[in-house]
């Protein structure tokens, strides 16, 4: 569903990625792994258009993404995005905040997608927050308002970055908790940067391993965590324990 090849990322002079390629493939479950400042959260944001590339070539549905305005802005509605700061419009409530994308940008009925969003907050624990605002809610739930926000626009890939890194460790079971049912349901191709190793190891069907802006692995998830290919994976997933 995505293919990413020779991409090579630039901040200024310096390279911040080099020559990644990988695809992912519809239902799968991607986790990508790496030390701090590796380069995961500049793929992630390279993939949905938040970040221009130097060259490579991402393709998406096998059409080729450019960088373009206006091709980002179709592509974010099929490729949705949660990162660990949720940024909900503080003056609208959560459901106002669910239906604006797909109201507004994708122009569906209103009352349909009203339905959609009532259910998904259902599923996610927070009907009865459908009308509070943003600052009334705990930072995991307004998270989980984030991930709802996120599916409510229908995406085919879901993209995972580090979203409980920001939460209280109470809260962070309810979210993982949430993402696994979706990974279970396996209907959404998902790519999660996290650093909760269980959770990663309970999920992922692959693991990029990122080191330096370099993939140094790319490993089936089972293999990953019981016998990783290099020695730095392997030291990285002590370092985690
Ligand atoms: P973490 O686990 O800490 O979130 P990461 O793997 O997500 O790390 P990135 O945020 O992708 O790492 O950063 C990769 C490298 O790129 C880092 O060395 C970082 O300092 C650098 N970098 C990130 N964003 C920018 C930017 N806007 N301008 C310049 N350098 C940047
Ligand atoms: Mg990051």
């Amino acid at each position: 569903i995505l293919k990413v090849s020779h991409l090579n990322k630039f901040y200024g002079d310096w390279q911040a990625l080099h020559d990644i390629n990988f695809d992912l493939k519809k239902g799968e479950v991607l986790a990508l792994l790496g030390p701090s400042g590796s380069g995961k959260s500049t793929l992630i944001r390279c993939l949905n258009g938040l970040e221009e590339y130097r060259d490579g070539e991402i393709v998406f549905n096998g059409a080729k993404v450019e960088p373009s305005e206006k091709n980002w802005q179709r592509l974010r509605q099929k490729i949705g995005m949660v990162f660990q700061s949720y940024d909900l419009f503080p003056n609208m409530t959560v459901l106002e905040n669910i239906l604006l994308g797909p109201t507004k940008v994708q122009k569906r009925d209103r009352a349909t997608v009203e339905q959609e969003a009532l259910a998904l907050l259902d599923r996610v624990g927070l009907k009865e927050h459908a009308n509070s605002y943003p600052r009334q809610l705990s930072g995991g739930q307004k998270q989980r308002v984030a991930i709802v926000r996120a599916l409510a626009l229908q995406p085919e890939v879901m993209l995972f970055d580090e979203v409980t890194a920001s939460l209280d460790p109470e809260m962070v079971r309810g979210i993982l908790d949430i993402i696994k049912e979706l990974a279970n349901d396996g209907s959404m191709t998902m790519l999660i940067v996290t650093h909760e190793m269980n959770f990663a190891a309970q999920i992922a069907d692959r693991v990029l391993f990122l080191e330096d802006g370099r993939i140094l692995e790319d490993t089936p998830g089972q293999q990953f965590f019981t016998n990783a290919q290099t020695k730095r994976a392997r030291d990285f997933l002590e370092s985690m324990d």
